[in-house]
């Protein structure tokens, strides 16, 4: 019982996305979100949201967490 209601919470749950910008998981839902290149980024917060808008690149080619913007939230 438990069980089955666990999965069926689990499909109905949001999509998480990572916030490039400082690492967190966010839902699909989020009203931060922007298209670049064909992509759409979700964030958690406007903080992170304006920090991708002014250097998008930083954040797509960065491969390591060490500069991870600190947004806060
Ligand atoms: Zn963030």
């Amino acid at each position: 019982m438990f069980i089955t209601w666990l999965f069926h919470s689990l499909d109905e749950a949001d999509r998480l996305v990572k916030d490039v910008v400082c690492g967190m998981e966010v839902s699909e839902d989020t009203p931060y979100k922007m298209e670049y290149k064909g992509s759409t980024y979700y964030f958690c917060c406007g903080y992170c949201l304006e920090e991708f808008r002014k250097n998008p690149e930083k954040y797509l080619s960065s491969e390591s967490d060490d500069d991870l913007y600190l947004c806060g939230c």
